[in-house]
């Protein structure tokens, strides 16, 4: 068994492998892989299609009971047109702080909890931890769908959970969901000394954004308000567009992509809905009145749902017995793989980690000595609570 790390050593040890969202986290999750074994703790991983990068899910303690899963995302964001003053991929520390790609989003939160495991094996557990580490989180929460499906063949499967992303480590209850939509616009090019022959692509694009545009201001009057978020109701917005050859040419296509990013509260599908039954119901067929081919195609970019986790459940009992800085925090307006655990595992889940959102995506990404303290401080209190066996059930 190798010497055991402490949280600084195995955060210099995860930020040097540059796992930028996309490009392979094997290295990385065969080290913590190899590091687990040396604690006799068996792993499992779960692949991206092409076998590039996996998700590790592993369980200590007692295997026939669900516990408490602590789960961070393994991938960074990219360096690349950022101004460093160290190298991103090796830990910079001085009195105040660890440096470097993901020391606060997320690779913290994953070397605390891989410095606790010695404690979890050494102490008897009577309700077991399950750790869960992601690939291409940054990219939409894209690895953890492939984890999650194969935790809904698991016989037992986690109670609650704990993302650690970047909190301050205040306990957070909510963030909202976000789905993404490329659109692609074909109408019949002509002269455009003659448009009636043609369908013009971007004009009906153009409708489309505009329905979207409108949806957007009536959300704000008729929706659900949460003033627990900066922007307090559901947002839609268009980020690109693209169409048309030449002035004198009625265009034949229009691309653009859109967003939402709604309240839990709100039915992401539902605005969906109409917004595609706007498209299908209302322009489609006065296009496909001129021309018959006609198409307004929606290909989903990516997806996830929000958080709108019950103050009153028993993941913030369980959290405030072991959190040391015993804060609650705003809504944020990041999304998490929380929603996706609540929403399809029924995993009861509250985000909370060591370091500030503030520093996440940034040149000299830190995270501060005290919050990685606080954090081993958490994980430490729950293998103390862990050791107990608790009662998870609301009802
Ligand atoms: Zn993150």
């Amino acid at each position: 068994m190798s010497q055991s790390l402490n949280s600084e050593a195995l955060l210099g040890r995860l930020i040097a492998y540059d796992t930028t969202s996309t490009t392979s986290n094997l290295e990385l999750i065969d080290f913590i892989r190899n590091y687990l074994e040396d604690y006799s703790v068996a792993s499992q991983l779960v692949y991206s299609d092409d076998r590039s990068r996996a998700n590790l899910y592993a369980t200590i303690g007692p295997d026939d009971i669900g516990g408490i899963m602590l789960s961070g995302h393994t991938d960074v964001v990219p360096t690349a047109g950022q101004d460093w003053h160290s190298d991103p991929y090796q830990i910079k520390s001085d009195n105040n702080a660890f440096y470097g790609r993901g020391a606060c989003d997320m690779k913290g939160f994953v070397a605390c909890v891989l410095a606790g495991v010695p404690q979890m094996v050494e102490t008897k557990l009577a309700t077991p931890v399950h750790l869960a580490f992601s690939y291409d989180e940054e990219t939409g929460c894209v690895g953890v769908k492939k984890l999650i499906e194969a935790m809904q063949g698991f016989e037992v499967k986690p109670k609650i959970g704990l993302i650690g992303e970047p909190t301050d480590m205040a306990m957070v209850l909510g963030h909202k969901g976000k789905a993404a939509f490329s659109v692609e616009v074909i109408g019949s090019s002509c002269h455009s000394a003659y448009i009636t022959s043609g369908v013009n692509a971007v004009e009906y694009a153009a409708d489309l954004i505009a329905f979207i545009r409108k949806m957007n201001n009536e959300v704000q009057q008729r929706q659900l308000v949460d003033d627990a978020y900066t922007v307090p109701h559901s947002t839609f917005h268009v980020g690109n567009i693209s169409g048309g050859t030449a002035l004198n040419i009625v265009p034949k296509q229009c691309q653009f992509e859109f967003e939402i990013r709604n309240l839990p509260q709100d039915h992401l599908d539902q605005l969906i809905h109409e917004i595609k039954h706007y498209a299908a119901d209302v322009l489609l067929p006065d296009m496909r009145q001129r021309f018959e081919g006609s198409e307004i195609a929606f290909s989903p970019i990516a997806s996830y749902p929000g958080l709108s986790t019950d103050s009153n459940s028993r993941v913030i009992a369980y959290t405030q017995s072991i959190n040391p800085v015993n804060r609650f925090g705003d809504n944020v307006s990041f999304g998490t793989e929380a929603g996706l655990f609540d929403q399809h595992l029924g995993i009861n889940s509250v985000v909370c980690g060591p370091g500030s959102i503030d520093q996440a995506h940034k040149p000299d990404e830190y995270v501060s000595r005290q919050q990685m303290q606080y954090c081993d401080q958490m994980i430490e209190n729950l293998v103390k609570q862990c050791h107990k066996a608790f009662e998870f059930d609301d009802s």
